[in-house]
This record gives structure tokens, C-alpha cells and sequence, in this order.
């Protein structure tokens, strides 16, 4: 881009990519190679020196992913961006470039349930060890981090359970001690909240999600200082490999033009739904973090433009009939995963959160009775109307 593009709503759609470069082609072109050729053998050995700027072989840049990476870089107003093969693989690569033998982890008392699994396997095989943190004071916080803590890492939204966490107090923190808060921003995406805004140092992304939005792609980015990113890009991402394909960027790149647009529904219907929801005699609790009533209201007025299109709900009753209310769907779809323009709706005890130890879930506050909605794309109405006449039935 000469100019760069003033709003969100453009950046989506233009950042990182110039069609004058691209023979004038509109939409990005898809560079389905593995590799790239040399015009001289001394061409070659100055870009593996990196003497030269250019490609040289897709595991280490690939020009598709390339516009993903910038795109994604400007919108959460980083430095650099990195694609993955999944968000896990994003997750992987930060955590074990930011940690050696011996360290010592912070994390917001609840994470999604393979970061869990990950965190349970850095302790035990290279004593890794973390707490878990609710995070609402820096006092709290404080007690937690020891000499050999390496980095805080924060869910927020808290996976299912819609809790939130003060980033900006959780940055202030680490700044103290001179150590890196890496935020999961998977619900919220750049559009509702920018973590690198409030002093956190490095998001990742479940791109699976909202940001490619159509329920068509694994992936995974990370946004962060470039230094940082240079390194993980020369260690973790190269020598461990969890890149991502071309055509997985490709069709990111044209998920992202319209997250904007996208977000902004999912949220209008998650408040018309989730206002239903909490009303109906068969629900013992409801939780959206864009309701007053939320006790972390005021955290979402500071640091989220809107309260995303993430619901949980705990039915009144057992296990048994939160699983009977799911089989009574007609329409929605029951599926894990989320941010996608079907509504899906999942059992996170038995579902994403089952690797997870039962009285570590409990502690997390996800309950049997919990049900986890991603609200989608569908008129409001028509998705309501498929959750009552489900919940009736319980
Ligand atoms: N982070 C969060 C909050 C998630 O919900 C998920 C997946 O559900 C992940 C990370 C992992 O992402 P992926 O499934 O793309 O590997």
C-alpha cells in the first residue's frame, strides 16, 4: 500500500497487498508452491545469508502468506505477523520459544483445553510448571510470579466461561518484571479488542474462527515486536514446521474482508439471543460478557468494542439433560469449533474442555450443566426459536 488505509473496515480488505505488483489482479494471487528458483547459484547463496531479500522455500515464506501476515500485523497493530498451521500450532510455537527447562508459567484460571494439554505436557517433560490466576488484582498476580516465571498467558473472553481479564492491569504487571503477556485474542479478533494496545507483547489466534469466519480452514497467526517474531519465525515456526499452506492463507485473506461486517452481526444476534436465553425457566444461568449485569462489565466497556458472539449457559438440571436439550436441536448445528456463520453449539465438559481433569473444571467454573453457543450469521429469531423449543423439552 503507498497510503496506508485510515479504518478497520479498510485495513481488512487492503493491508499488505498491492495489485499494481500483482499484474493488476484484484484479489490476492494463490502461490500453490513449494519452492522458488534462483537465477544464479549466487543469487541462491545470497538469500539463504540472507543478503538478499526473496523467497526461497515455502516452509520458511511463501508471498500468499505473506499478505496474511502483514494484514494481520496492521489490524492488531503489531510489528510482525506469523501464519500456522492451527492455533495450536501458534500456541506451540510461542510458548516454547518464550520457555526453557525449569521456567514457570502464569495463566488465567481458564484456557482452552489443548493449551491446558500443552502446558500439562511442557511440566512434565521439561518441568515447566504454571499457576493458575484469576487475575483480578495485581496483588494477586504479584504473589504468583516467581524468579523463574517466563511469561503470563492470558485467555480472554475465558473459554467457556466468559470471564474476563484486565489486560492492562495484567501488562502493568509483567512490566514490573520485565516478562511477556501473550493473549489469546480468538473470541474477541482485532475488530473487538487490540491486546498489543494495552501493553500486552505478543496474540495469538485460533484463525479457525471468526477470522476465517466460513468453518473451511485450520489455522493459526501470531502478532507481536519483531524482534520476537523474527525469532520465533528462524526457530519454532521453521525447524518445528506447523506452517500454514497457501490456500489456507488465501482463503483467510478472504475470510478477513468482511470480519467486520461479520463480527457486527454475530454480535447483534448474541445480544438479542442471549436476552431470551437468560429469561427461560430452563436456564439456571446465562453468561455473555456484553450484558450489564456481567460482573466484568466494566473490564469489557475498557478493553472491547462489543461483547462478541460467544454465549454460555448452564441448563437447570443434570448432565443428562444438558445433553438431552442438545439432542433436541433441529437446525443449529452441535459441533465444537465456533465463530463460523452456522450457530454451533457444543458440551464443553465432554467436548473441548474433556482433556481438561474434572477438578480442575470445576475450579475453572465449567459445570456439566454448561452448554457453550457460538452464535452465528442466521436471523436471531430462528435461532432462538430452535433453543426454546429445545429447552422446552428438558
Ligand atoms: N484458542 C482458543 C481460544 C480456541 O478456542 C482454540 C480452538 O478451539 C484454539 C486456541 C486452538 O485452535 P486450533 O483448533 O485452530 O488449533
Amino acid at each position: 500500500m503507498t497510503k496506508e488505509p485510515k479504518h478497520f473496515e479498510a485495513a481488512v480488505i487492503h493491508e499488505g497487498y498491492d495489485s499494481k505488483e500483482m499484474l493488476g489482479s484484484l484479489t490476492t494471487p494463490l502461490f500453490q508452491t513449494s519452492t522458488y528458483t534462483f537465477d544464479s547459484a549466487q543469487q541462491g547463496e545470497r538469500r539463504f545469508a540472507g543478503e538478499e531479500e526473496g523467497y526461497v522455500y515455502s516452509r520458511i515464506g511463501n508471498p500468499t502468506v505473506t499478505v496474511l501476515e502483514e494484514r494481520i500485523s496492521a489490524l492488531e497493530n503489531g510489528e510482525r505477523g506469523l501464519a500456522f498451521g492451527s492455533g495450536m500450532a501458534a500456541v506451540s510455537a510461542v510458548l516454547i520459544a518464550l520457555t526453557k527447562a525449569d521456567d514457570h508459567i502464569v495463566c488465567s484460571s481458564g484456557l482452552y483445553g489443548c493449551t491446558f494439554g500443552l502446558l500439562s505436557m511442557l511440566q512434565e517433560k521439561y518441568n515447566i510448571a504454571h499457576d493458575f490466576s484469576a487475575m483480578e488484582s495485581k496483588e494477586e498476580i504479584r504473589s504468583l510470579i516467581k524468579p523463574e516465571t517466563s511469561l503470563i498467558y492470558v485467555e480472554t473472553p475465558i473459554n467457556p466461561t466468559m470471564k474476563l481479564i484486565d489486560l492492562q492491569l495484567v501488562a502493568e504487571v509483567a512490566k514490573e518484571y520485565g516478562i511477556l503477556v501473550v493473549v489469546d485474542n480468538t473470541f474477541s479478533t482485532p475488530y473487538l479488542q487490540r491486546p498489543l494496545e494495552l501493553g500486552c507483547d505478543v496474540v495469538v489466534h485460533s484463525a479457525t474462527k471468526y477470522i476465517g469466519g466460513h468453518g473451511d480452514v485450520v489455522a493459526g497467526l501470531v502478532v507481536g515486536k519483531k524482534d520476537f517474531l523474527d525469532s520465533v519465525a528462524m526457530t519454532t515456526q521453521k525447524d518445528i514446521g506447523g506452517i500454514m499452506s497457501p490456500f489456507d492463507a488465501w482463503l483467510l485473506i478472504r475470510g478477513l474482508k468482511t470480519l467486520a461486517i461479520r463480527l457486527d452481526r454475530h454480535c447483534d444476534n448474541a445480544e438479542k439471543v442471549f436476552e431470551k436465553l437468560r429469561k427461560h425457566p430452563k436456564v439456571a444461568n446465562a453468561y455473555y460478557p456484553g450484558d450489564m449485569r456481567h460482573p466484568d462489565y466494566p473490564i469489557k466497556e475498557k478493553q472491547m468494542k462489543r461483547g462478541g458472539g460467544l454465549i454460555s449457559f448452564e441448563i437447570e438440571g443434570t448432565k443428562a439433560d444438558a445433553q438431552e436439550m442438545l439432542n433436541k436441536l433441529s437446525f443449529l448445528k452441535l459441533a465444537v469449533s465456533l465463530g463460523d456463520a452456522e450457530t454451533l453449539i457444543q458440551h464443553p465438559a465432554t467436548m473441548t474442555h474433556a482433556v481438561v481433569p474434572e477438578e480442575s473444571r470445576k475450579k475453572m467454573g465449567i459445570t456439566n450443566q454448561l452448554i457453550r453457543l457460538s452464535v452465528g450469521l442466521e436471523a436471531w429469531e430462528d435461532i432462538w426459536a430452535d433453543l426454546e423449543q429445545a429447552l422446552d423439552q428438558v
